[in-house]
């Protein structure tokens, strides 16, 4: 793909201990209802180890609540969520080993770059000399390396985003969810961010389930995209397959909008 030629110039061996192997995602089933309405309807879905899956969809189609249902910060009333083969849907969020990232950033602001980045790691007890070099790492791989001790107000809305997603990749989590990322970044910024994203996922190959309404994104970055419409999946088909064979009139006109 063209968006993502640019160079690699980091030695592989420093890459590797940031990255642990992928894991495949077998969702199959997933009934989620509000009051009485169901947001989600017998959905079933799988992502490939290592692969770049999107949910596109119109606001209210239910993306949101299935990555919360991955995170396990929503319980689903049935369905199974398989990684690597084995059953998470009661794990709570914090075994699952998943990263994730918000639209919102959900930074702590009194906090400095660092220790905002250390956050999980202090969490799962990583020590102190552990803690300094993932963080170098990770600040090096989303091009931040010297900012550690700047606070997170001081920062611009890509540099806010770049902190998250360290913060989301510094534990090594073998998926990382992200729930429009880049909404909050002006046109220009959204674009060069998506092909940063590409590109660490690329080098860090990890399973990653992506949200975004927006059809241009999702084309841009995806393996492959699933469309969403009215909690179910409408089609998922890589980007040009999706683009030149829409099998639903709902999936012609949502692909087809370029609004
Ligand atoms: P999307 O991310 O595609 O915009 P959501 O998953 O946020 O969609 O929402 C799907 C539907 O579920 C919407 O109709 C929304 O109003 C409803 N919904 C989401 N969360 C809740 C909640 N906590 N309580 C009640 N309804 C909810």
């Amino acid at each position: 793909r063209s968006v993502c030629a640019m160079n690699d110039p980091e030695p592989r061996e420093m890459l590797l201990s940031i990255a642990p192997s992928a894991l495949p995602i077998g969702i199959s089933g997933i009934e989620k209802r509000f009051g009485g309405v169901s947001v989600l309807r017998d959905l079933s879905l799988d992502v490939a180890a290592g692969e770049f899956l999107t949910l596109l969809g119109p606001s209210g189609s239910g993306k949101t609540t299935l990555l919360m249902i991955l995170a396990g910060f929503v319980r689903a009333n049935f369905g199974s969520i398989k990684v690597g083969g084995e059953e998470i849907i009661t794990t709570p969020p914090h075994r699952r080993n998943i990263g994730m990232v918000f639209q919102n950033y959900a930074l702590f602001p009194h906090m400095n770059v660092f220790h905002n980045i250390a956050f999980p790691l202090k969490q799962r007890r990583v020590s102190a000399a552990d803690t300094a070099e993932r963080v170098e790492k990770a600040l090096d791989l989303v091009q931040l390396k010297g900012l550690g001790e700047r606070r997170v107000d001081q920062l611009s809305g890509g540099q806010r985003q770049r902190v998250a997603l360290a913060r989301a990749i510094v534990f090594e989590p073998r998926i990382v969810l992200m729930d429009e990322p880049l909404s909050a970044l002006d046109k220009g910024l959204r674009e060069h961010m998506q092909i940063e994203l590409r590109n660490l996922h690329r080098r860090l190959g990890m399973t990653t389930v992506y949200v975004t309404h927006d059809q241009r994104e999702a084309i841009t970055m995806s393996d492959r995209i699933a469309v969403m419409n009215a909690g179910r999946i409408e089609q998922i088909d890589r980007p040009e397959v999706l683009y030149a064979r829409p099998q639903t009139r709902f999936v012609a006109g949502f692909i087809g909008d370029s609004s």
